[in-house]
């Protein structure tokens, strides 16, 4: 029923998703005008296309690129409230071999700050917030860290339309915290990590991080033949913890408090704030990689509209109905968004739509 429902969405703006589809073709995405040329390259060295670029390309005429259906996307836009949600790794930065090196790019931080300017923005990340934020730099967008769990607001929030979740304290710098849905496993967590220090670290090159509310299991440098051992050490400190669950990620294992709360609860739960829940005339953007993005795309699936933007640069099962290649597409996109809503007649600033300022 939810791809039914974008599915019409899309079809009403003229997304239309068939073998038939050119959108990907369309000039100015720059992806399109790569494939062409490594297309190209394939015939003049008299060759066919390799298999993995016939299946690439076949996944994006059911994905179309957003860079190549961008100007039919904004125009379905003009009018409506436009709320913006980013993963961080894999979608504003590169995944790298150490998780603590996974910078942004100066280029993206300013697109991101630009983009905020004209829309509520929100980076949603499986990260600690405090690491996200340290990353990020920027103080007009709301922060979802350990995959929604411990959502801040910039410092001058946006009304809340009706406060319901509200559980509001102070974190240690005295920013306002305006939901932590897993609070009360704090201290289990803090034993699960102390636990998982003492008999993870034995396997070299697996790396634990502290996501405050979750906890990852880097395993990017260790040793394919130990993968069997890291999983079984893990999965018998769990044993000692029933209300915590394992998830996997891209090289990561990540060990989260068994509660119903995921980076689509964290959407729903933003766009509640912004009071933005119940309005009929809201396109959210959401722009990830990683499969716990999934769960996001899946709340505006529900929707019937908006736009699920997934980061990819090989075929993969999701329920995004646009694609961008990799961090560098979504900087194109954003930096594309925010010149839109500069040129568009009828945006105004954020400071002057919704209240927050840089
Ligand atoms: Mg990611």
């Amino acid at each position: 029923m939810f791809t039914r429902n974008i599915a019409k969405f899309n079809q009403a703006l003229g997304f239309q998703r068939s073998s038939t589809n050119k959108q990907k073709l369309q000039p100015g995405s720059g992806r399109s005008i790569s494939m062409r040329a490594s297309n190209l390259s394939h015939f003049i060295a008299g060759g066919p296309t390799s298999i993995d670029d016939a299946s690439y390309n076949s996944w994006v005429v059911e994905h179309p690129s957003a860079l190549g259906s961008f100007d039919q996307m904004m125009r379905a836009a003009k009018g409506r409230k436009i709320a913006v949600f980013l993963d961080y790794d894999g979608t504003l930065a590169p995944i790298v071999d150490n998780p603590d090196l996974a910078f942004m790019s100066d280029e993206m931080r300013s697109a991101v700050r630009e983009v905020a300017k004209y829309f509520p923005t929100a980076i949603i990340s499986g990260r600690s917030r405090e690491k996200v934020k340290e990353f990020v730099q920027l103080s007009n967008v709301y922060y979802a860290g350990s995959h929604g769990m411990d959502i801040m607001a910039p410092r001058r929030p946006v009304k809340s339309c009706d406060g319901k979740y509200h559980t509001i304290a102070l974190d240690k710098k005295g920013n306002e915290v305006l939901f932590q849905p897993a609070k009360k496993f704090l201290p289990a967590i803090q034993k699960v990590r102390t636990a998982l220090r003492e008999k993870v670290m034995k396997i070299q090159g697996a790396r634990i991080e502290d996501n405050r509310f979750c906890i990852s299991v880097h395993f990017r440098q260790v040793r394919e033949e130990d993968y069997g051992i890291l999983e079984k050490t893990v999965k018998s400190v769990l044993e000692h913890y029933p209300e915590f669950h394992l998830s996997w990620g891209k090289k990561v294992m990540e060990i989260r408090p068994s509660i119903e709360w995921d980076k689509g609860h964290a959407l729903e739960y933003l766009l509640d704030t912004l009071g933005l829940s119940n309005s009929s005339d809201v396109l959210p953007v959401y722009i990830g990689d990683d499969r716990t993005d999934e769960d996001a795309f899946k709340v505006i699936q529900g929707r019937g509209q908006g736009y699920p933007i997934i980061v990819s640069s090989s075929p993969k099962e999701t329920k995004a109905s646009f694609s961008l290649h990799d961090p560098s597409e979504v900087l194109t996109f954003l930096l594309r968004l925010a010149r839109w809503s500069k040129s568009s007649s009828s945006s105004r600033s954020l400071a002057q739509i919704w209240g927050v300022v840089d």
